[in-house]
């Protein structure tokens, strides 16, 4: 299991893979998930926007019946919506 931490807007447990550290201008530091990241960025933009949904992990069947497990995540950016697809090292699921 990949390590968790809280996220301190939401207070949600979250993979350790899926938090952002965020320093605000005051030089304030806090922890997010994505999903708060993304509505911090939505509350402070003038151009409004649609809320990103979650994506459930999609697995991939290969030969000899090994699985290929594939997260997604969208994030805002300055050039708008990006979508990152990831897979998980070893030492990552097994850190906890
Ligand atoms: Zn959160």
């Amino acid at each position: 299991m990949a390590k968790e931490s809280t996220c301190q807007r939401c207070g949600r447990l979250t993979p350790a893979y899926d938090l952002l550290h965020i320093i605000n201008l005051d030089g304030l530091t806090s922890i997010l998930c994505t999903p708060c990241v993304n509505a911090t960025h939505l509350e402070s933009s003038p151009a409004g926007g649609q809320p990103i949904p979650e994506f459930e992990p999609y697995v991939l069947k290969v030969k000899n019946k090994r699985r290929h497990t594939f997260h997604i995540r969208g994030r805002y950016g300055p050039a708008g919506i990006t979508l990152e697809a990831f897979k998980l090292s070893e030492s990552v699921r097994s850190d906890g």
